[in-house]
């Protein structure tokens, strides 16, 4: 049997029939190169998925989370159809598939459906037909038939699913950069390439807002140690950024001499609420996130200030997409504690320092907080991990932070 390799192209890899044309091209020299099977994996065309939620909202605010779904899927099925077709133009035969035809079987919350499981048969008996096929990415479908969404940038995590699932040698995402920079090249100008990044690193930056790769791909490649390669749909010869478990010479027992951070990123999606004059009783932290938790509401950062005459205040974060239900509750929870007031602030964002080499690096928080000072950022808030330091500004700092903390570790000499 034939290795299988699974390709993932995003949105702007696919973004034109020239585009379209260009990754059936990279599709030919990988097979001939490799002598692999493959299957790939793609995304709607360039911004087609944003263009379909701008029609929803010239019909509803609050879509029906089944028709949302349905709506949003179907820029992937133009996607599919067209690279089979240019397959075809250079003598591959591509055969196209949505999430439900690829076996891509979810929970049935739309919106940000969990993949359960897949059913490969299907891609099987197609790739034993000598056909290459090209599965739709960001679907799935749940029970009762229902067509469900994996949450945008989803189609990353189609993709690892997949390559699990078919026992795939390696998962490629084509994408619109060349590999995992040390930070979000669209923000700094002069950032470091990686050549290799641990699955623990990439999840941390994925999960705080490094878009290039979609967190819960990181997650399942990580859990099932799938090999994924992030590179470049304009340059396909260069290898890019290989996420695997350990580095070489730079594994969990071994990380002196490595740079305490190896990348930095930046999320806006956050806001922050405060609940003040919230007396200070046991239970009171249990009432206000037990209710937020009941309805559905994650929260991230929890500060709680020092209580004075029984009186303490409490700010926590929360996704913003969640900000304005969440400060509803809020408010309800207020009156039956009897605290004073609540504020949502919508114009902060996060910016964290990531890297597996900080765990026993003394000075790594001393060292960001300084450079951020000198630039006289305000740090609101402040929580870290083993291998993160993440810090709440205000919006207006973000890219500025982010610049900052990259120059104070020297990122831009990163290469490896
Ligand atoms: P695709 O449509 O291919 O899925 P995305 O837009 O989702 O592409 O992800 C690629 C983008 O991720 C890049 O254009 C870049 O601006 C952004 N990005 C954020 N952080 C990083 C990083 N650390 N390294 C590389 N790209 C990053
Ligand atoms: N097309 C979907 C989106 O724009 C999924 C993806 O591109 O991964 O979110
Ligand atoms: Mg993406």
């Amino acid at each position: 049997m034939k290795k299988i390799i699974v390709q993932k192209f995003g949105g702007t890899s696919v973004g034109s029939p020239e585009r379209i044309k260009a990754v059936a091209d990279i599709c030919k020299k990988t097979i001939q190169r490799e002598a692999c099977e493959l299957v790939v994996v793609v995304s709607a065309m360039g911004h087609t998925t944003d263009e379909l939620c701008e029609l929803m909202s010239q019909i509803t605010q609050s879509p029906v989370p089944r028709e949302y779904d349905m709506l949003l899927s179907s820029g992937e099925q133009v996607s599919t159809s067209l690279l089979s077709m240019a397959l075809s133009s250079v003598g591959l035969d591509g055969h196209s598939m949505l999430g439900w035809q690829a076996g891509i079987k979810t929970s049935g919350v739309h919106r940000k459906a969990k993949i359960e499981n897949v059913d490969t048969s299907y891609i099987s008996s197609i790739l034993s037909k000598g056909k290459i096929p090209v599965v739709a990415g960001f679907q799935g479908y749940a029970e009762n038939k229902e067509v469900t969404t994996l949450g945008r940038s989803g189609s990353d995590t189609s993709a690892v699913a997949l390559a699990v699932a078919l026992g795939a040698e390696r998962c490629d995402i084509y994408t619109d950069v060349d590999a995992v920079h040390t930070t979000d090249p669209r923000i700094v100008k002069n950032t470091g390439s990686l050549k290799l990044i641990t699955y623990d690193e990439m999840l941390e930056l994925a999960s705080l807002g490094a878009r290039v790769l979609h967190p819960r791909s990181v997650e399942i490649a990580r859990n099932y140690n799938m090999p994924m390669r992030v590179r470049s749909s304009w340059k396909p010869e260069n290898e890019g950024t290989l996420v695997v478990k350990n580095i070489d010479g730079r594994n969990e027992t071994m990380i002196e001499g490595q740079k305490s951070v190896r990348g930095v990123a930046l999320d806006k999606k956050h806001a922050r609420l405060s609940i003040l004059g919230v007396p200070d009783e046991p239970g009171i932290a249990y009432k206000i996130f037990g209710q937020l938790a009941s309805k559905g509401i994650s929260i991230d950062i929890i500060i709680q200030c020092a209580s004075q005459d029984g009186i303490a205040e409490l700010d926590f974060t929360v996704d913003l997409d969640d900000a304005d239900k969440a400060q509803t509750e809020l408010e309800k929870i207020a009156k039956e504690i009897n605290a004073q007031s609540t504020i949502l602030d919508k114009s902060i964002v996060k910016v964290s320092a990531v890297g597996a080499g900080m765990i026993d690096q003394p000075g790594v928080a001393a060292k960001m907080f300084k450079a951020l000072a000198d630039k006289k950022i305000n740090i609101h808030m402040i929580s870290t991990s083993e291998i993160r330091i993440s810090c709440i500004v205000d919006e207006k700092d973000g890219e500025l932070a982010v610049q900052t903390i990259h120059d104070a570790f020297n990122l831009d000499t990163v290469t490896e």
